[in-house]
């Protein structure tokens, strides 16, 4: 089986044609501006295309095609708005289907980090309950129970970016609330941090200085680790999960956020909670992508 898979972030785009042991046999990554809703998704299609003429197909060929999206989506034709890419509602259909030349029920959305929880869940480290969690340019989160995502009521499950963990000196949200963890935790959260003890870094230069046993490097991630470890004993009491999977570019300094994080997370959480594994996802930097693939494959096993 083979999947047309489009990774539609805020600004950069990655393309792919996927099969279904989740091997990526081509794929294009341009930055393409948001803007125009109508000029991005007819670019996304494009590429697409290019990559099946890479491997010699059409994509009428494919098993269909999956597309993440940055933000709020029923998962069948509406997108309910993004504030990374700055987009309203609209219907998603409506652009793909004259854009990739393919009939409606060739074509699945979701929500980027639900995605991302989809690959997980059937390229990489698998399970039947388990959220996921990046740690980006903000806080993603999915939650997957009884192998199953989660949606909610108006699709907006999972975001645990905006679960409070600061209540005594607590940071305004970009949702315009206070003390989220998206506010205390993310990478700018970080570089924040970093000014606040004269550090002028971000979450990548932070980390290097504390490689390098930098102090005041070192009690910015010990921080950020105790916030999250919050954030996920909540989750933990709430959905006993049996693994946290933790994305996005501030995963790979996990190390350094894990022992506060940890600690946090064991003092927080009930005895039979805190036997949850935290680790950082198995997939790399395409796990939206893959979700976006997965979206294909899943759905075709629905139908066998
Ligand atoms: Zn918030």
């Amino acid at each position: 089986m083979l999947a047309g898979a489009i990774d539609g972030g805020g600004t950069k785009v990655m393309t792919g044609i996927v099969d279904d042991s989740g091997k990526i046999l081509s794929s294009r990554t341009e930055s393409v501006p948001p803007k125009d809703v109508a000029a991005y998704f007819n670019r996304c299609a494009a590429m697409l295309k290019d990559c099946a003429a890479e491997i010699g197909v059409t994509l009428d060929k494919l098993d269909g095609v999956g597309m993440s999206i940055p933000g709020m989506t029923d998962g069948k034709d509406w997108v309910y708005g993004s504030p990374s890419a700055g987009w309203g509602s609209f219907s998603a259909l409506s652009l793909l289907v004259p854009a990739l030349g393919l009939p409606a029920e060739k074509i699945r959305l979701e929500n980027d980090i639900n995605a991302c929880a989809l690959a997980e869940l059937r390229f990489g480290g698998g399970g039947r309950d388990f959220v996921w969690l990046t740690i980006s340019t903000g806080n993603g989160g999915a939650v997957v129970a009884n192998g199953e995502l989660v949606r909610g009521k108006s699709f907006c499950a999972g975001e645990l970016g905006h679960i409070k963990v600061e209540y005594d000196h607590p940071v305004r949200c970009g949702c315009g609330g206070y003390g989220c963890l998206e506010a205390h935790a993310s990478g700018p959260a970080i570089a924040r941090m970093c000014r606040e003890v004269g550090l002028d870094t971000d979450a990548a230069g932070c980390a290097a200085l504390c490689r390098q046993g930098d102090k005041r490097a070192l009690s910015v991630y010990k921080t950020a680790g105790m916030y999250l470890g919050r954030a996920l004993a909540q989750l933990a009491n709430m959905l006993n999960f049996e693994k946290a999977y933790l994305g996005g570019g501030v995963s790979r300094s996990l190390d350094l956020l894990m022992p506060s994080l940890r600690e946090t997370f064991d003092r927080d959480a009930l005895p039979e909670c805190r036997k949850a594994i935290i680790e950082r996802t198995h997939l790399g930097y395409e796990a939206s992508l893959l979700g976006a693939a997965s979206l294909v494959f899943g759905r075709q096993s629905e139908r066998d």
